[in-house]
């Protein structure tokens, strides 16, 4: 999808969601996996159990919220390092409207705020 991946491919210094972003992603999928059942476009319906990244870590996605999706074990095993193909990536925010809280951006973007990247300079290293 055009605009919505990486920009670069330096790696974020943040491997992974921690603290307050882990906790953003897990309630806002009200704690439920936001994997698919491909066939029918519908919602798996596992406990979520970690916060993943939409664009993988390791080709350069961000560890940002707006790059991060709820998943269950099995589908987080499921995921490979790939490259979420458009159609899956239209597939989850389309699921996202029935369930994300009133006003909450659905898209997907693998790209750094200036807050985020703000946040990495900071001697703390935390949000
Ligand atoms: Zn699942």
């Amino acid at each position: 999808m055009p605009g919505r991946g990486p920009r670069s491919s330096r790696r974020d210094p943040w491997r992974v969601f921690k603290y307050s972003p882990r906790a953003e992603v897990l309630n806002r999928a009200g704690g439920r996996c936001e994997g698919a059942f491909i066939l029918f476009w519908g919602r798996c319906g596992n406990a979520a159990a970690e916060a993943d990244h939409v664009f993988p870590y390791s080709k350069g996605g961000p560890t940002v919220v707006s790059n991060a999706q709820a998943l269950c074990k099995s589908h987080n095993l499921r995921k490979g390092n790939m490259i979420p193909p458009w159609w899956y990536i239209r597939g989850l925010e389309k699921r996202r409207h029935s369930y994300f809280p009133e006003g909450s951006d659905v898209r997907v973007f693998a790209v750094m705020t200036a807050e985020d990247v703000g946040a990495r300079e900071r001697p703390s290293g935390r949000l």
